[in-house]
């Protein structure tokens, strides 16, 4: 609250498509998408009548001994859009209770299998799953983590393969695979006591927009497939079409055992998470037994609602072709940035998907401290949502941007940088 005696709390009163607009009536382009929720615009109409719908028909019911339409059939289309492969879903509301339920359901899941002894989980460097204390034990993000962590439950904590590391001559490929070595060294002493690994792939997004080679996720699964250990894929930042497929794992034409899916899957209107997982995994919990079932539950899992959100959101991707039209949109996008890329204080500019990202060269340690703020109130002047993690820039805008916003977004963006940069 310090830091807001110089930068004010903007007061949203309303949004519309990629805008928001203040309480003074002044605009702002959300492109971050609102911490990476919102898919297709604020008050999206077509969102907005599914909702209204959905409200006259049924608000909420308890998801335990009762089922509902919008949950069955998002679970159906989600499944569908695996192959079946995930054909089973797990619903909560937020992404770390995604991630708590897929630590535990893992876990679990080798318990009944006679495997109590998997009790240990394996994340990356730079990772970044949710501030719970479960989730947060699998976080590598020291400002998120450092305060509690007496609090967190030893994890092993690997080599991220962000292609940043490569060393002279290395391909992003080759860095990938040197994160897997480190993997396959730590399953080959330690399998019979690690239930799972987990990874953001192909972009850590908190960590920093740190990118990497599908050739790490396709070493990840055949890995975890060796050596008996789950694979869990974070989906809840890069899933929702954000790097170019729908899935991020179909980057590296795998699938995990786990899938977390939140953030953009309700369009960015409603809390709603779950995670997607096989039949096998299914099967281990199958029982008459409550002890072997799994007992994990939140208020408003499965809020129907948030659901309608979600099948509302799906129906866009199909009815818009979004995935290749998203191509077309990123070509445009990454054309107008062209010249910051080559910016002589840019670093590292990256591109996946919709995820566009680059590390200011800041040399003075001060500036670097409070580089992501200065940007943030630098960005409000000139109609920009944008917040800086550290410094690292990065645009994640919703997929509805006009050819009018594009060149907007990329011209205010060099404007802001170099207002920042010459401070
Ligand atoms: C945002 C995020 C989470 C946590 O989701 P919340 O809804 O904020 O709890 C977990 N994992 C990843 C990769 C995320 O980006």
């Amino acid at each position: 609250m310090q830091h807001h005696e110089t930068v004010p709390l903007v007061a949203v009163q309303r949004g519309s498509g990629p805008w928001l607009y203040d309480h003074d009536g002044k605009r702002y382009l959300d492109a971050i998408s609102s911490w990476w929720v919102n898919l297709f615009g604020h008050a999206n109409p077509r969102i907005n009548t599914a909702l209204k719908n959905q409200l006259d028909t049924l608000e909420h019911a308890m998801l335990a001994g009762f089922t509902h339409e919008p949950v069955v059939s998002l679970s159906e289309k989600l499944s569908a859009l695996t192959d079946g492969v995930l054909g089973h879903c797990f619903y909560a509301s937020d992404g770390a209770s995604a991630v708590e339920i897929a630590l535990k359901m893992s876990f679990h899941s080798w318990r009944n299998q006679g495997l109590g002894g998997k009790q240990e989980f394996v994340c990356l460097k730079g990772g970044y799953h949710g501030e719970t204390v479960g989730a947060l034990a699998v976080t590598d993000v020291p400002i998120f983590r450092d305060a509690y962590d007496t609090l967190l439950k030893p994890v092993h904590t690997l080599m991220s393969p962000d292609a940043r590391q490569a060393m002279p001559g290395e391909s992003a490929d080759q860095v990938a695979l040197r994160a897997a070595a480190e993997l396959e060294t730590l399953l080959k002493e330690r399998a019979a006591h690690i239930s799972a690994v987990i990874i953001e792939p192909l972009v850590q997004c908190a960590g920093g927009m740190a990118m990497h080679s599908p050739v790490f996720v396709q070493e990840v699964r055949r890995l975890c497939t060796a050596f008996n250990v789950h694979l869990i894929a974070d989906e809840i930042a890069v899933g929702c079409g954000r790097t170019g497929h729908f899935f991020a794992c179909q980057h590296a034409a795998v699938w995990p055992d786990f899938l977390c899916l939140s953030k953009g899957i309700s369009g960015g209107y409603l809390p709603l998470s779950l995670v997607m997982t096989r039949d096998d995994v299914y099967a281990s919990f199958y029982s008459d037994s409550m002890a072997r079932g799994f007992l994990h539950s939140h208020s408003y899992t499965g809020n129907p609602l948030a659901c309608r959100a979600a099948l509302a959101t799906l129906e866009i991707f199909e009815q818009d072709n979004v995935i290749t039209q998203n191509r077309v949109l990123a070509d445009r996008l990454s054309s107008a940035l062209a010249p910051l890329a080559v910016h002589e204080k840019v670093k590292h500019f990256r591109q996946q998907g919709m995820i566009w990202a680059f590390d200011a060269q800041v040399q003075d340690p001060q500036l670097a401290a409070t580089f992501s703020r200065r940007f943030f109130a630098s960005a409000l002047k000139h109609e920009l949502l944008l917040r800086p993690i550290g410094t690292t820039v990065y645009l994640m805008p919703p997929y509805i941007l006009t050819d009018a916003d594009t060149q907007f977004l990329a011209q205010r963006l060099q404007t802001v940088f170099d207002e920042v940069m010459s401070a």
